[in-house]
């Protein structure tokens, strides 16, 4: 029997931290960690701080190669780097751009580093969409940042009309902090998490949920179904593989509802071509034959063989057209050690 393969669009992760694609495998912190803010300050925020804009480059490379791997042809991203904003935003682009996959970038503003540090993180949004780049404008969490930095923020949203892309209620740290945002909030933002939102909340916009990211850091479940909003799947930076993340929300979903079914993470999948539409155009040739819900809970190791973004062959039986594999991945280890001991 000849075997003939699966078709869908090219998937959408609705959230990820394409900086984060060389932290697996560094030092251990200082001290371990032992709540969700701590893993913020022993992990996360020295990681960024860290960071550099060639670090950025192949970090951004690395994370985009691993999408096209995946079957993911268009990321929605949200990045900080707090001692090279500056232009960050172009150097997760153009990386995109090379490897052939689609992105929308933010620049997560805080107050972490202080007014200036906000300001920069703000005018680098700016700067970005005001020469064309496409993106939103971000906020890192509402926790780390001065009403007036979140006025400014949502105010230059406005003026560019573009929507916001912000991580709210992630952790119980923030819990009292989202529903304020969510207020906020208009049909083209992006919240994040909303582990700790309130039942009943009016939220609009869409709502990316990270089941995996969510289960690492131990923050709870977010109930997504809970939300009328637009719920759209995101990974939080761990991979691209859209299949396994869909996996896990369904699963998740039915560890606290066994009557749950594989359509609801599904449409979930799948609601991402609201954010980006373009995606829908693009073509993923799998190693499956039957691309529907039910089989893909219960299927694993599904790969793509072909995808094609805007009508360009960029991943042809397994291998990348656009870009040399090794040397992304060689580079990338460079940059990681590089990281490592900066840290
Ligand atoms: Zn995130």
């Amino acid at each position: 029997m000849e075997f003939v393969p699966g078709t869908t669009p090219g998937l959408v992760c609705a959230h990820h931290h394409l900086y984060s694609a060389l932290a697996r495998g560094m030092p251990a912190p200082p001290e371990t960690p032992t709540n969700f803010l701590e893993i913020l300050e022993q992990v996360w925020w020295r990681l960024d701080t860290a960071l550099d804009l060639e670090m950025l480059e192949w970090s951004a490379k690395l994370g985009a190669l691993e999408a096209l791997k995946s079957g993911c042809t268009a990321i929605v991203d949200h990045h900080e780097s707090p001692n090279a904003i500056e232009g960050s935003l172009d150097v997760i682009a153009s990386a995109c751009e090379e490897v052939g996959v689609r992105v929308v970038c933010a620049y997560g503003v805080t107050d972490r580093h202080g007014p200036e540090g906000a300001k920069a993180g703000l005018a680098e949004n700016e700067r970005f969409i005001r020469e064309g780049g496409r993106g939103m404008v971000g906020i890192h969490a509402a926790f780390t940042c001065e009403l007036g930095t979140i006025d400014a923020a949502v105010g230059l949203a406005e003026e560019l009309g573009v929507g916001v892309h912000v991580h709210v209620a992630e952790g119980f740290n923030d819990a009292g902090s989202g529903a304020a945002l969510a207020r906020r909030s208009k049909a083209n933002w992006l919240l994040v998490h909303g582990v700790h939102l309130p039942d009943g909340i009016e939220l609009a916009g869409s709502l990316a949920h990270n089941p995996r990211s969510n289960m690492n850091n131990g923050v709870g479940y977010a109930h997504p179904s809970r939300f009328n909003s637009n719920v759209v799947l995101g990974t939080d930076g761990i991979g691209a593989d859209m299949l396994d993340e869909f996996r896990l929300a369904f699963v998740k979903q039915r560890e606290h509802d066994v009557l749950a079914t594989p359509d609801t993470a599904w449409r979930w999948l799948e609601n991402g071509w609201d954010l980006v539409p373009e995606a829908k155009e693009d073509t993923v040739t799998w190693s499956y034959p039957t691309m529907e819900p039910w089989h893909l809970a219960y299927t694993t190791g599904v790969h793509p063989l072909d995808v094609s973004i805007d009508g360009t062959k960029v991943l042809a039986r397994g291998a990348v057209t656009t870009i040399d594999e090794a040397e992304v991945r060689a580079k990338a280890a460079e940059q990681a050690a590089r990281l490592f001991a900066n840290l």
